[in-house]
């Protein structure tokens, strides 16, 4: 994994931990608060109280631990997936909360949440079946110019270079990805749920590919995060050597799924 990647996931999960300590110390005191009142009503409600608070700490902390553990070490250890789930729409608003506090940008912590995202993907790969990949992009990188309706169907596209839709078309083309434009989350969700794939690569801004990554569970997105040298919203670009990386990441994946399945009929 690049440095920067690894600098850039750091910055959410060191803010998660902190969370983590924080979610500690107030449902340490709210069981110290509550703990007098509760015991005048029954004996055993401190202690109901006190389990219900082990309950809901288990699986955030034990989820926050297996992500740092696998994302920094390449591992595999989130089994079962859906405890990542828990931990991170659970930690996620405390996180920004935490940044607004802290003075970081929401869009760096989005920015930093889409990296950890992409790691999970990564160390989770033998789990993702890539038979069926459908890459979403934003409308905005469509040249402002330009006059073809690539929205209702990206073949309208004219290939005349103004914009990286023409090589994207090509790149998704040569690796039998499906690929589509989404006006918004709505329609996002929308073609997801009409295509049924097995996995999502989607270009967004921060706040579109957060939401859009929570949305589509339990479809692994990969998260590739556009450029707005422009400003939000208008010809925006995206780096084509990441789309490739995903691309390539993806294909291989399917091939070594393949390989399991030729190797498994062999052995039939
Ligand atoms: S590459 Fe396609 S989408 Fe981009 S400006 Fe040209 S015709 Fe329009």
């Amino acid at each position: 994994m690049k440095k920067n990647e690894e600098a850039n996931q750091g910055l959410f999960l060191w803010l998660a931990w902190f969370a983590v300590l924080l979610l500690l110390i107030v449902l340490t005191l709210l069981f110290y608060l509550f703990y007098p009142r509760l015991y005048q009503i029954h004996q055993y409600l401190p202690v109901i109280f006190g389990i219900i608070e082990i309950l809901i700490l288990i699986p955030i902390t034990g989820g926050l631990l297996l992500i740092t553990i696998s994302v920094t070490s390449g591992k595999d250890l989130l089994y079962p997936h859906g405890k990542k789930q828990i931990t991170v729409r659970t930690l996620f608003p405390i996180v920004l909360f935490l940044g607004q506090f802290l003075k970081i940008s929401k869009d760096r912590i989005r920015s930093s949440y889409v990296a950890v995202n992409d790691s999970i993907i990564r160390v989770t790969r033998n789990r993702i079946s890539a038979d069926k990949i459908l890459m979403l992009l934003p409308h905005c990188l469509q040249n402002h110019e330009c006059p073809w309706k690539i929205t209702i169907d990206i073949r309208n596209c004219h290939h005349c270079g103004k914009c990286e839709i023409g090589d994207l078309i090509k790149m998704a083309e040569h690796y039998g990805v499906d690929l589509r434009i989404a006006t918004g989350g709505t329609i996002a969700r929308k073609v997801a749920a009409e295509l049924k794939p097995t996995a999502i690569i989607a270009v967004a801004c921060q706040r579109d590919l957060t939401s859009g990554i929570t949305d589509a569970y339990p479809i692994p997105v990969f998260g590739i995060l556009n450029k707005r040298p422009n400003g939000p919203c208008y010809d925006t670009w995206v780096s084509l050597d990441k789309i490739e990386e995903a691309f390539e990441f993806f294909s291989r994946n399917k091939l070594v799924k393949r390989d399991h399945k030729g190797s498994d009929n062999n052995e039939d």
